[in-house]
Parts: C-alpha cells; sequence; structure tokens
C-alpha cells in the first residue's frame, strides 16, 4: 500500500471544504475520470471513525485515506439524538479516546458536549478535510484478483436518508431520493458505521395509533419544536433512552408516566466520580484523567464479573438500591424487579439519581402492564386503566444494523454477514481487508474501539513493510461453534440476531466483553496467528475466499499451500512492492 494514486493524480472537480479535491464522481455524462483509489476508506465520521481517523493518520502516514460520511455532520449519534436530557450513560473517561482523555469534570456528559467533543478531536487531529459529508457507502466488492476493494457510493441529497433534521415525528423516513454514484477503490475498508439504522427506528404496531390526538415522538427523531410544557406525557420503554428522557421531560411536563411492559436494572451514578475527584485531586489534569480512565474501566469491569459469578447478590443490591431511593410503599417488586439477571441486558443509568427525585417529587409515574390500544386521548391498558396523554413518547428502540447496511461481496459472491464468525471482533471470516468497530456491551464503546483501531494500524504498517496486499481472517477449524453476537437478551439484539455475524467458541472468535483480556489481546499479542492469512493477487482461489471456510472446510494444507503467514514471508514475494 503506498500513499500515491494508483491511476495519475485526480482531477479537481466542484472542490469545496467538505468535499475534497479527489472526490471522483464517475458515472453519469461523458468519459469517466480516473478512479480514484485510497489505501484506507472510513466509514463514518462518529465516535469510531474520527478516532479510527485519528490512527491511520497519525500511525500509517504513508496512508491516503478518506472518512465517507453519510450525514451533513461529524458525531454520528452525538449529533444525531436531540431528544431532552440526551447524556451518556457510561463514564466519559472511557467514553473518551485514550490519545485524547475526556477533561471535563462531570464523569456523566450531555449530548452536545459529547458532540463537541468529537468535533475537536477531528480538528485537533487534523482530519476535517479528510471527511466527505453526504456520502453514504452502498457497496463494497472485493477482488482478489486487484487485492482491492471496488467501493460505490451515493452523494446523499438534501432531505435524503442521511437523517439529519430533527423535525420529524415518525420513526420511519422512508427513501428519500439519493444524488449522485461515485465510485472508487480501497485497499482497505474499516466500517465505523455504528450499530444501528439511522433512518428509521424500532416502532412496534401499537393498536389504535391513527386514533391518538396528540403528538407521538420517537427519540430518534425528536422535533425540536415540540411543546410538552405543561402536558401529560407517556413515554414507552424501560430501556436507556427512556430513563434518560424522563427526568429531562417532566422538569417543564405536567405530568410523565413511563410505561413498561416489563422492568430494567437501574443504577445510580455520581455526575463527578470521587474517584476521578479523587485523581484530579491528587495529580495534574492530564495524568489524572488517564489515571480515571483506567480506574472505572476496571471497575466496570469488576462489577460485571461480580454480576455474572454472584446474579443474585447483585440482583439483591442493585434492588436494594432503588428501594433505598423510593418512597415507603412504592411498589418496586412490581416496576423495578427484571424476571432476568443482572447483565442479560444493559444496565441502566441514572445520575445523581435523578429519575428517583422525579418519582419522589409526584412528577414522574411508572406503570407496568401491556398496550391494548391507543385511543383519541391516551394508551388503554390490558388492565382496563386509561392513561390520558398529550404527547406519546414511543422509546422503544433502534433498529440494529451491521456495517451501515453496506452490500458486501468477495469475488461476485455475496456475504452474509449473519453467515460468518468475528475475528477477534473486529474482522470477518472470509472477507479480505475488513475490518470495524464494534464497542462493548458491558462497558463503553470506544474502550474497544480504540484497540480495534490500534490493532488495524499495527495490521496495515505489517502488512505494508511485509509486501503482502491481502489479509483473511481464516478459520479451519470445524469444532468452532457459533453463537450470538452479542450475549444480551434485549429485545433488539434478539430482533437483529440473524442480521449480525456470530462469534465463536474459540481464540481468535470469541468476542471478549472484558477490557484488560483484549487490551493484552489486540495491543500486546504478535499480529500474526494461524487465522490470519495473509497473500497476494494469485496466491488464494477466489472459491477458498468466496464462502465461509468452516462451511466449506477448506484443507489447512490448501491454506498453507496458497499463501503466505507473515512469519514465514517468501522475500520474492514481498518484493512485489506494497499495495
Ligand atoms: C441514545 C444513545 C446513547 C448512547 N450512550 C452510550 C454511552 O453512554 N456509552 C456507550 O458506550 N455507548 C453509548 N451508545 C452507543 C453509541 O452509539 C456509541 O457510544 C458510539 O456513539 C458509537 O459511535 P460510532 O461512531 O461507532 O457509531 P455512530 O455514532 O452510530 O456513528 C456512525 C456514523 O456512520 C455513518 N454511517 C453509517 N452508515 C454509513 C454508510 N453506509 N456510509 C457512510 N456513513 C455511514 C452515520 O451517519 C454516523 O455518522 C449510545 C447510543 C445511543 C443511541
Amino acid at each position: 500500500m503506498t500513499g500515491q494514486p494508483r491511476t495519475g493524480e485526480p482531477r479537481t472537480r466542484g472542490a469545496t471544504r467538505r468535499q475534497p479535491p479527489n472526490s471522483q464522481p464517475m458515472v453519469g455524462e461523458g468519459t469517466p475520470l480516473p478512479v480514484e483509489h485510497l489505501d484506507v476508506l472510513i466509514v463514518g465520521a462518529g465516535l469510531s471513525g474520527v478516532g479510527t481517523a485519528h490512527y491511520v493518520k497519525t500511525h500509517c502516514p504513508w496512508a491516503r485515506f478518506a472518512v465517507f460520511e453519510a450525514r451533513d455532520a461529524i458525531g454520528g449519534t452525538w449529533d444525531l439524538f436531540r431528544f431532552p436530557g440526551i447524556r451518556s450513560d457510561s463514564d466519559m473517561y472511557t467514553l473518551g479516546y485514550a490519545f485524547r482523555p475526556w477533561e471535563g469534570e462531570r464523569t456523566i456528559a450531555q449530548g452536545a458536549d459529547i458532540r463537541d467533543y468529537i468535533r475537536e478531536t477531528a480538528r485537533l487531529s487534523g482530519i476535517e478535510d479528510r471527511i466527505r459529508f453526504r456520502h453514504r457507502v452502498v457497496s463494497a466488492e472485493w477482488s482478489t484478483e486487484d487485492a482491492r476493494w471496488q467501493i460505490t457510493a451515493v452523494r446523499e441529497s438534501v432531505g435524503g436518508t442521511a437523517g439529519t433534521s430533527h423535525a420529524t415525528d415518525t420513526a420511519d423516513r422512508g427513501d428519500a431520493a439519493v444524488g449522485e454514484t461515485l465510485r472508487l477503490t480501497a485497499a482497505f475498508l474499516f466500517s465505523c458505521s455504528g450499530y444501528y439504522r439511522y433512518d428509521r427506528g424500532h416502532l412496534p404496531e401499537f393498536p389504535g395509533r391513527e386514533r391518538f390526538e396528540g403528538a407521538v415522538v420517537h427519540p430518534q427523531f425528536w422535533p425540536e419544536d415540540l411543546d410538552y410544557e405543561g402536558k401529560r406525557v407517556v413515554v414507552i420503554g424501560s430501556g436507556a433512552t427512556a430513563f434518560t428522557v424522563i427526568p429531562a421531560l417532566a422538569e417543564k411536563a405536567d405530568h410523565v408516566t413511563m410505561l413498561q411492559r416489563s422492568p430494567s436494572y437501574v443504577a445510580s451514578l455520581p455526575t463527578v466520580h470521587p474517584l476521578s475527584r479523587f485523581a484530579r485531586r491528587i495529580l495534574p489534569a492530564p495524568a489524572a484523567n488517564r489515571l480515571s480512565r483506567w480506574l472505572l474501566a476496571c471497575l466496570a469491569q469488576a462489577f460485571y464479573a461480580a454480576s455474572r459469578r454472584w446474579p443474585e447478590r447483585t440482583r439483591r443490591a442493585l434492588i436494594g438500591g432503588v428501594r433505598r431511593e423510593l418512597p415507603e410503599g412504592f411498589d418496586v417488586d412490581t416496576h423495578f424487579s427484571p424476571r432476568y439477571n443482572p447483565w442479560d441486558q444493559r444496565l441502566c443509568i441514572v445520575p445523581d439519581g435523578d429519575m428517583f427525585a422525579a418519582i419522589r417529587a409526584g412528577k414522574v409515574s411508572v406503570v407496568t402492564d401491556r398496550i391494548r390500544t391507543f385511543t383519541e386521548h391516551g394508551v388503554l391498558l390490558e388492565s382496563g386503566t386509561e392513561i390520558p396523554a398529550d404527547v406519546i413518547v414511543t422509546a422503544t428502540g433502534l433498529e440494529l444494523q451491521f456495517a451501515g447496511g453496506i452490500h458486501i461481496s468477495v469475488d461476485g459472491v455475496d456475504v452474509d454477514p449473519a453467515e460468518r464468525l468475528v475475528y477477534k471482533g473486529a474482522m470477518l471470516e472470509g472477507v479480505p481487508n475488513f475490518a470495524f468497530a464494534f464497542g462493548y456491551t458491558n462497558a463503553s464503546w470506544t474502550l474497544k474501539c480504540d484497540l480495534t483501531c490500534q490493532f488495524v494500524v499495527r495490521l496495515l504498517n505489517e502488512m505494508r513493510s511485509a509486501g503482502m496486499r491481502q489479509c483473511t481472517p481464516v478459520n479451519t477449524d470445524p469444532s468452532v461453534e457459533r453463537e450470538p453476537f452479542v450475549d444480551l437478551t434485549s429485545g433488539y439484539v434478539l430482533r437483529a440476531a440473524d442480521r449480525l455475524p456470530k462469534r465463536g467458541s474459540r481464540f481468535p472468535w470469541q468476542v471478549h466483553q472484558n477490557y484488560l483480556r483484549d487490551y493484552q489481546l489486540m495491543k500486546m499479542r504478535p499480529i500474526v496467528d494461524e487465522s490470519l492469512v495473509f497473500s497476494n493477487p494469485g496466491s488464494l482461489t477466489s472459491v477458498q475466499l468466496a464462502g465461509p471456510i468452516t462451511h466449506t472446510h477448506a484443507p489447512a494444507s490448501s491454506v498453507a499451500r496458497g499463501d503466505h503467514h507473515l512469519s514465514r514471508l517468501d522475500p520474492v514475494a514481498a518484493a512485489d512492492g506494497p499495495n
């Protein structure tokens, strides 16, 4: 891989700050322009994409790279979600980047502050001009013969599916028009596209929805001008979003009812964590922030491990904590005692117990029941009770999606992610030169994504210095069992199980929800292992790469015969020169 374009210097067309000169429209009238080639294409300019761009720029200065972002803003989740009270539900020291520790005093931060942090990181890292906004990657076709991806992207038109407007009350934004199609090639594709659809959230069919005369709002598309002051609001849901939006709504609404089918575990966390406060007292700020990151990462890990080891004790402790916060006689057993074990689903966080304070103040009530139908003036429950409402908020969740919905194929064969194992939680079995950022479910997203980035930049540098243009995770062990990628029992995870890849039962196909273990695995182990096959064009047949190797059971001997493992690098192959 080199920083040089393969087919001559691309021509400038319509260059603006947001559309750098090397953006090459290839479909349309007239003679096609030369196809642009990138060493690394990063998809998405959210928390992960900005972090990835920083790592690639810093550690692979030779790499010609760009970030394609479907929307017209940096920040991803933290720009899209604008509902009242939007905040992190994990601590910012671990949600922040390792290379730029969070400096704010608040451990739990507001959405706008997180958005600013991501934007500021992009600015400080000097990667803003690498981002091409309104560029949605729609397909990526790997060619083994060329050892590169053929990428197709569309330039989203204003009002397209990019999800930039915050003024709609629907959970499904439909398929708006898209603009010009672009084609380019890339040696390595890194998907930092998050894990859910931006154009729609999950919205169950509620009988009688059309009868309701008030506003129905999905938190993913919060209308900027929604007036809920002095109104009766019903929030349907019991996940992190419900626990975030309810206390904020309660500040202005007449009353907020949390309507849930079943309860979740909830824990109160201080907005300013005592550990980080202590670290700041004894150390200069940069050292204190780094120490806080480690302390809070380890604390979260220890709590998770203890929860899995002693579920009943943890359950009692969590429910006991809620009971202490709520008034005497509050029906904690019905409303705050989940039917599952702690961490079978994500734990909900309430900073400084804000939700409990709102319940104590009589501004919020909790109802655990099933919806029979929406009525003109509220929601009728199976129990026969009707909850009056002026506004209904459907905090019913996200619709999960792998790799930004990009259609991936290898040598003409479609890749169904659900049939593939994940390699170290970062690459896909049988898919060359492809990585994805997918964070922890039991800790901050960024902890894992930082490790994935560091792993990938090492991989890129090793490939370059070894003269290897292709690396493919290959499983030759038929005894590796396939399990769901995300080991949560939450509805949004179960609904998406047939769209997500699988984790395996053995190294390196497992997905550890464990930062310390991954730290050792991704940062400290050599890149080369038996399951990562390196090759150059001509050294591995497309048939071997096209399907999941575990299914076709390609014999280990054929892999060894056809490929070069980095540790046994053929000097002649290396002399081919890097890609
Ligand atoms: C309301 C909410 C609160 C959360 N709170 C926390 C928390 O406190 N702690 C935590 O660890 N996690 C949290 N998460 C998870 C959260 O999504 C991650 O923390 C993190 O923001 C994900 O960053 P990302 O960059 O990987 O993905 P995203 O933030 O989703 O960004 C992905 C970007 O990729 C772009 N994109 C997608 N597909 C394409 C495509 N095909 N072509 C081009 N661009 C594309 C999108 O437009 C977007 O800008 C929360 C999630 C939600 C929804």
